[in-house]
């Protein structure tokens, strides 16, 4: 399926290539952004090996995501490789770590998108696959189809050579112990509906590459939401809410208090103020800093542009990020004032 996706780009590369001649991409320079989530993340609250362990995996993930754009892979392949290290990492709520849903259980969500051929994929709420992301990107490569859920989603894994591995895998003592906590907080499953979540549930991971072609890419993976109940999906599976990407204007991935990142279109709506002339930066710090704040919503994003421009704003105390940008500068940051 590589192969035909691969032909199917570069018969569309062909196509565009006088679009692509004028295309803002300087020295052919790739880019790459990452994100492990935003919440309440305080420096009190943090040990010192806590807090060099984060920073140590964004830097092995953002790392190994710019090797793959150095070596001429495509930006679908560099975000997988960055989030299946983000994923594999106990650390970060996708993958093992995965946060637990009221039964106990874990549930995964995740998508992504070629901006280069508006190709998608996602799955939601699949509860046997170690990396989500690769189920994702084989739906949006080896399927007809967007979205895929549950049982179905994973009878198409299996169909696709998935291991179904023991959701056993996923626990850590932590996000048990935040089920427990949040379990012991909550007094009614109404209440647990109306109350926002505490911020600190958030940390969802994801990638945004440029690769050399020029082409953008994002994808996001997650456990969603501690103590999340009947069949609760958030936004890091819907394309133009947690995951948008399109070479005619940004791509991005979200992370944060799903339900108004759904309501909210926010990945979308970022993407389409870059399509109507504003700055990465502008686009990005303004849903996130004006519209999300007035709605209510808690969260940030990872977003960069063809020209690779990168913008990581977030209205939470912290956010895991890092990013090398076309000058091969390297940046990695957890709170709000670094
Ligand atoms: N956005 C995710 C969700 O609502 C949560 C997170 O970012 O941690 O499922």
């Amino acid at each position: 399926m590589t192969t035909v996706r691969q032909a199917r780009k570069l018969v569309l590369s062909l196509l565009l290539l006088p679009a692509l001649c004028a295309h803002a991409n300087p020295g052919n320079g790739v880019a790459i952004a990452i994100h492990g989530g935003a919440g309440t993340i305080s420096r009190a609250e943090m040990t010192a090996e806590r807090e060099a362990a984060f920073r140590a995996k964004l830097t092995e993930a953002v790392t190994a995501g710019h090797q793959v754009l150095i070596e001429g892979g495509d930006g679908v392949d560099a975000v997988r490789t960055a989030i299946n290290i983000l994923e594999d990492s106990p650390l970060f709520n996708a993958g093992k770590g995965a946060v637990f849903t009221a039964a106990g259980t874990n549930e995964l969500d995740a998508s992504v998108m070629d901006g280069a051929t508006r190709n998608a994929g996602a799955v939601a709420g699949v509860k046997h696959i170690r990396n989500p992301i690769d189920l994702a990107i084989s739906v949006m490569n080896d399927s007809k189809h967007v979205m895929l859920s549950g049982d179905g989603a994973e009878a198409f894994a299996r169909e696709q050579g998935f291991e179904m591995i023991d959701p056993s895998y996923f626990y850590t003592e932590h996000r048990w112990k935040a089920l427990e906590k949040a379990r012991e907080g909550e007094r009614d499953a109404a209440a647990s509906l109306a109350e926002p979540p505490k911020q600190t549930f958030f940390s969802t991971v994801g990638a945004v590459a440029l690769d050399a072609n020029g082409d953008l890419a994002a994808g996001t993976s997650t456990g969603g939401m501690t103590n999340k109940r009947w069949g609760r999906i958030g936004d890091s599976p819907v394309i133009g809410a947690g995951t948008f990407a399109d070479n005619a204007s940004c791509a991005v991935s979200a992370t944060g208090h799903g339900e108004f990142f759904i309501r909210w279109v926010v990945a979308y709506d970022i993407c389409q103020r870059v399509a109507h002339g504003a700055s990465m930066t502008e686009a990005a710090g303004t849903v996130i800093n004006d519209v999300l704040v007035e709605a209510g919503g808690t969260g940030g994003v990872i977003s960069l542009d063809a020209n690779g421009d990168i913008a990581m704003p977030f209205n939470t105390e912290g956010m895991y990020r890092a990013s090398i940008d076309t000058d091969g500068k390297l940046y990695v940051g957890i709170y709000g004032d670094e």
